[in-house]
């Protein structure tokens, strides 16, 4: 009786100081993310105030492999498998506030990867239609997604070259990988007044471009030198 007593009691410790554990690892991860969107979102100069709450709130440790959770709120883009990477946390903030969303747009993304952009822009948008080409990235961030319970953001495996003509169009549309060319069919998937951020070209340096329609005239704008994984088609032969 007295051992099956203390057995109980062990157990119960055990759980108590799993529980402990858990919430200041928890704890951990919020302090450091904190200081991310203080040192490398607001201090660089992001103002947005919905993207600066998104990126708070999102846990970006979840969207990165175990062994890489330590690093999730430093400064630098992360391998997230399939030889992709999830970017750096300040181009998201950069590029997501280029797009000057808010709770009534619809956005299209190309390039789920991990899913994080998608859940930055679930946390601002009405709706979220990210696209992924590799199954295996595109299923592992739909059930993280859905884990998260971003029921605005829907992933799709297709190739987003080609958008995604039965939801457009769109008053956003976000690019995460990089073509050689800026891709017609995107921009014909933009409302008017719309906007599209993308990186192009397929050397080691892309430059980030700004895309805005305006009276069914595309303005464009070379906004920041970057470093994206190229748009690929189904083949693996780069767009
Ligand atoms: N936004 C992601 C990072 C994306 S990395 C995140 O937050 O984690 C770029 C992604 O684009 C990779 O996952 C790559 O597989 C995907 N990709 C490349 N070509 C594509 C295409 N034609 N259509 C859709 N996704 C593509």
């Amino acid at each position: 009786m007295k051992t099956k007593v203390c057995l109980q009691l062990l157990l119960l410790l055990i759980l108590i100081s799993l529980w402990f554990n858990a919430k200041a690892q928890e704890m951990k991860f919020e302090n450091m993310r904190i200081n991310m969107v203080v040192d490398q979102i607001v201090k660089r100069g992001i103002k947005d105030s919905l993207v600066i709450r998104a990126m708070e709130n999102v846990e970006r440790h979840l969207f990165v492999p175990k062994r890489y959770k330590k690093y999730a709120y430093h400064d630098r883009p992360l391998p997230i498998g399939e030889g992709q990477t999830i970017s750096q946390p300040y181009i998201v903030g950069f590029m997501s506030e280029h797009l000057k969303l808010n709770s009534t747009s619809r956005v299209l993304e190309i390039g789920t990867g991990s899913g994080y952009q998608a859940a930055v822009l679930g946390e601002i948008c009405k709706e979220v239609y990210s696209i992924e080409i590799v199954k295996s990235l595109q299923e592992r961030a739909s059930y993280l997604l859905d884990s998260l319970n971003y029921e605005n953001v829907s992933t799709f495996l297709a190739d987003g070259y080609l958008g995604l003509p039965t939801y457009a169009p769109f008053d956003a549309i976000i690019v995460t990988c990089s073509p050689s060319n800026i891709p017609k069919t995107l921009l014909e998937q933009l409302v008017e007044g719309g906007r599209m951020i993308i990186p192009v070209g397929n050397t080691d340096v892309e430059k980030l471009v700004l895309l805005k329609k305006q009276n069914g005239r595309i303005s464009k704008q070379n906004v920041l030198p970057v470093r994206f994984v190229p748009m690929v088609d189904k083949r693996g032969i780069s767009y």
